[in-house]
């Protein structure tokens, strides 16, 4: 039990809020997460530093208070981890990262330097009125720490590439208490782990982002009935294998499955990062007869405020594979096969969604960023599996569903040729190896870092949620 690691870090850290079991303030917070899986965690307190010194001050006392020894911690951001204990702790103590969410920008709009507890949604809304945005998110309700240091993709990757390569400095918690700052010049090496390392190396504070130019954009939906999956897939096909990728274009085709009606959708969410309604990269999807078009232009702060989910349980997969329209249609035919009489007491919803990796994506973070991806690889697609159901007796049985449903998958796309190493951390389930996929020396450089600004493995065993380094 940590009880007396919270009261430790309340005499230890004068000010610092420290949330009790039952009080409003734990209770807000528990409500926060975005999943019933990490909701339903109980830890001993919940701490809220305000600026960068009191959460050094946090984990000084965790790592060095007699009161802390048998205390282990999370970090927790803006809970879009849906995964169990990612960001949250059963009988620990929780660090709660948004009190430091204050978004600024340096003279020339450059760079911003965002707090690392805030929502996507808070960065947009401070720079959209400047004429800038950052890579971030594309729902604002995500956290900025959790998505930059899985990698993170946004509208703008095909032009600069996944979040964590526009990082210019990222300000850093070490196991020790020490707050540092990792960039190209100091701790190089730091600065290219956490480059989609995710929380194996401390906790961080502040992200600087350089900063893009932006107006309005084109952003909504368009909603195929079913029988056209085939032209769908063509398009989205054409659109992510192109040659010469249009790096203005970001599009995620996805699939929606219903266990009760057991009805299938099929809708697109073509993104122009320029106040363009019909783009030419777009025509072949615009060709199809659609049941609903929302596609509009906007401003980036108004399409990123998406309607919040109702608290729900929810699993996140991920595969990545060579672009085919014809590996699309075969990938279904095993989806449905899979799916199509799994039916949990209230129901469950599927999401299967495929978004390109082009070459342009990855060209600015290869060798620079630890996620391990290259121009060398060819144009690809990235698939994310969400699941989301109501019934948390039925998790153990949606779990061996869903790596079924992805094992049916891979297996096609193993025969075609098309299964590509690649697991995007920010999609992977608990169970899949994410940091491992990015090829051994990738992972070498990873947990030599680790054990060099984290000896005693602090953020490897005592801070046991997220994909992990030593295990
Ligand atoms: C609705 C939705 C939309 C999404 N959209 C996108 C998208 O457009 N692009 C994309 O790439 N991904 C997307 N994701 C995935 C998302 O990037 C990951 O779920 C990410 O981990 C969420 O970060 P968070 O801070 O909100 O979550 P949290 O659950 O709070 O944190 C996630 C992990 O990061 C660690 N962490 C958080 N902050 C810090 C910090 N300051 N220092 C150290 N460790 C930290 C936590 O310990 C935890 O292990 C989306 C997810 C959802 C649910």
């Amino acid at each position: 039990m940590a009880f007396a690691c919270c009261t430790a870090l309340a005499s230890q850290c004068p000010g610092l809020a420290v949330a009790l079991p039952d009080s409003l303030a734990y209770n807000k917070t528990e409500l926060s997460y975005w999943s019933l899986q990490e909701a339903t965690l109980r830890p001993s307190c919940i701490v809220t530093p305000q600026t960068s010194h009191e959460a050094a001050s946090v984990i000084r006392v965790l790592t060095s208070s007699n009161a802390c020894e048998d205390a282990d911690f999370a970090i927790k951001g803006r809970t879009h981890a849906p995964a169990a204990g990612f960001a949250n702790i059963d009988n620990g103590v929780t660090i709660d990262v948004t009190g430091m969410s204050s978004v600024k920008t340096n003279e020339d709009h450059s760079v911003a330097s965002v707090g690392a507890g805030a929502s996507w949604l808070d960065a947009y809304a401070y720079l959209d009125p400047l004429g800038k945005s950052v890579a971030g998110g594309r729902n604002g309700a995500v956290g900025v720490g959790g998505l930059t240091l899985g990698g993170g993709i946004s509208y703008f990757s095909p032009r600069v590439g996944f979040t964590c390569d526009t990082v210019v400095n990222f300000e850093v918690i070490l196991a020790t208490g020490e707050l540092v700052n990792a960039n190209a010049s100091h701790h190089a090496d730091l600065f290219r782990a956490l480059k989609g390392g995710t929380n194996n190396f401390g906790l961080v504070t502040r992200f600087d982002l350089a900063t893009v130019d932006i107006s309005k954009i084109l952003g909504g939906s368009l909603a195929n009935d079913i029988s056209h999956r085939g032209a769908v897939f063509k398009a989205f096909a054409d659109i992510a294998s192109a040659k010469n990728y249009d790096v203005r274009a970001s599009i995620v085709t996805g699939l929606l499955y219903n266990s009760t009606s057991k009805g299938w959708a099929v809708s697109s969410t073509p993104v122009y990062t320029l106040p363009e309604l019909r783009p030419k990269i777009y025509e072949p999807l615009f060709a199809i007869p659609n049941i609903s078009d929302k596609l509009e232009i906007t401003h980036l702060h108004v399409l990123a405020n998406e309607t919040a989910t109702p608290p729900l349980n929810w699993q996140f997969w991920t595969g990545t594979y060579s672009v085919s329209a014809n590996l699309l249609d075969r990938m279904f035919d095993a989806i449905n096969t899979t799916l199509y009489t799994f039916n949990p007491p209230e129901g469950i919803v599927w999401d299967i969604a495929f978004e390109p990796l082009p070459t342009v994506f990855t060209a600015p973070g290869a060798g620079k960023n630890s996620l391990g991806t290259s121009p060398d690889d060819g144009n690809q697609m990235i698939m994310l599996l969400s699941a989301l159901w109501p019934d948390s007796g039925s998790n153990a049985k949606v779990h061996a569903k869903a790596a079924e449903v992805v094992e049916s998958v891979n297996k096609v796309a193993r025969e075609m040729g098309m299964l590509r190493e690649f697991v995007y951390t920010n999609y992977a389930d608990w169970s899949q190896r994410p940091l491992e996929s990015n090829g051994g020396e990738n992972v070498r450089f990873l947990r030599e870092t680790a054990r060099k600004y984290d000896p005693d493995g602090v953020f490897q065993r005592k801070m046991p949620g997220g994909f992990k380094l030593e295990r």
